[in-house]
């Protein structure tokens, strides 16, 4: 069945308010954008600056760091420099908690420099001097034209907020279950802190909410509810995912859901790096799933048997990952260079049973010799088989066949 039948689309994006992130569009009829966070010290100029770089060329649109003390607050206009000078202008988010209010008002350059505030209404301030902290944020917004993403999160709820819907459903004939009491407390406190800012003088379209938490279920259901009851443009994202394939499923699982009923104007997965591991990871993983959705296409993908006992040998797999790696590898560069390369796909299949038949739906495909089979690999363009390859250099042949298929096929139009 085709992908395009009804049935198989995912419902039209929800109408949000268009919020300009920089040079980044956000909500409305803007496609879903992919952000991340560094977990650099911010106050290290040269470590975040290096670290934005690298999540902005493996492809995040808008880049958070967090602003938590004084020194960070001094780095933030020198970070953005160094990035320019490096011909990145990422739009950079800063992260406030408990002092952004002080920072804020201490160093202009900072609030300058960056494209967008997050803050967060549980830890904006204490008792009676939440709001006027949280008062003081909106207003360092309004002067410096800055949007505000207002980011609740379940581990930092408002419990003013929550004590208060507490006391509601207690007074109810039928109160709800504990899990109800804290979907609604964060809608609430993301709805109300919205309708603040507006009243303290932002402009509506300088509004993005968010209200994360860790469970998939619970996501659900807390961004359903938030979609019906707004326009703002909505950042999801599972909070505290986790580590590897546990992190990359919760995520992909909770995400996609919400992707496909047209929910999520901007998204970020919150991966815990391996030790030594790339940050660009949760870049990789939010361009995968908006990809394999059919939502953006980013770089081109590669289709792969899983491979069984009809396979000889694990060169398929070593075919499949390298091709796929040499294609992402060049991208950046095919990117400036031809126009639709991210659309191509590619397949490497194990033996005869699928491979000319997946070979021949990718743009490029080979199906490599299973287990007796005659060791020659048919490889196929655009469905029709052009060429067998045989003997030690099947790799690199390949790669000239994808390399050769792309400067012809994705040349630039003039103009
Ligand atoms: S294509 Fe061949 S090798 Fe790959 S999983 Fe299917 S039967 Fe196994």
């Amino acid at each position: 069945m085709s992908q395009s039948s009804p049935l198989f689309a995912p419902l039209p994006r929800r109408q949000t308010r268009l919020v300009h992130v920089g040079r980044v569009d956000v909500g409305s009829a803007a496609p879903v954008v992919v952000q991340s966070m560094t977990n650099t010290d911010t106050a290290d100029v040269l470590g975040t600056a290096m670290q934005v770089a690298e999540l902005a060329r493996a492809g995040s649109e808008v880049v958070r760091i967090t602003v938590n003390n004084e020194d960070a607050a001094r780095a933030v206009p020198h970070i953005r420099d160094r990035l320019l000078a490096l011909n990145i202008d990422v739009p950079l988010v800063g992260d406030f908690h408990y002092n952004g209010h002080t920072l804020l008002s201490r160093h202009p350059a900072c609030a300058e420099a960056l494209a967008k505030l997050r803050i967060n209404p549980g830890n904006v301030g204490a008792g009676a001097k939440r709001d006027p902290q949280f008062a003081s944020i909106v207003e360092i917004a309004c002067k410096y034209d800055k949007p505000v993403r207002i980011g609740v999160n379940w581990g930092s709820l408002d419990q003013s907020v929550l004590a208060r819907i507490m006391d509601e459903n207690a007074s109810r004939a039928e109160p709800r279950d504990a899990g109800a009491v804290m979907r609604e407390a964060l809608v609430v406190s993301a709805l109300e802190s919205a309708a603040k800012a507006e009243e303290l003088g932002l402009a509506g379209d300088r509004i993005i909410l968010s209200a994360k938490v860790s469970s998939v279920q619970d996501l659900i259901a807390v961004y359903r509810d938030m979609a019906l009851r707004c326009d703002y443009p909505l950042h999801l994202g599972l909070t505290e995912a986790g580590m590897g394939s546990k992190g990359i499923v919760a995520s992909t699982a909770a995400l996609a859901v919400l992707l496909q009923e047209g929910i999520g104007d901007t998204i970020r997965i919150s991966l815990t790096p391996e030790p030594g591991g790339s940050r660009t990871q949760e870049v990789v993983v939010a361009q995968e799933i908006l990809q394999t959705m059919g939502l953006r296409a980013f770089t081109p993908m590669v289709t792969a048997c899983p491979g069984c006992g009809r396979t000889t040998s694990t060169f398929f797999q070593e075919l499949a990952s390298g091709i796929q790696g040499y294609v992402r590898e060049q991208m950046p560069q095919w990117r400036e260079q031809y126009d639709g390369v991210e659309n191509m796909t590619l397949a490497v299949m194990g033996c005869v049973v699928n491979g000319p038949g997946e070979s021949k739906h990718a743009n490029i495909g080979i199906s490599l010799p299973g287990t007796g089979e005659t060791p020659a690999a048919p490889v196929f363009v655009d469905g029709v088989k052009t060429v067998t390859l045989r003997g030690d250099n099947i790799a690199a042949e390949f790669k000239a066949i994808v390399d050769d298929y792309v400067a012809t096929r994705y040349v630039r139009k003039a103009g």
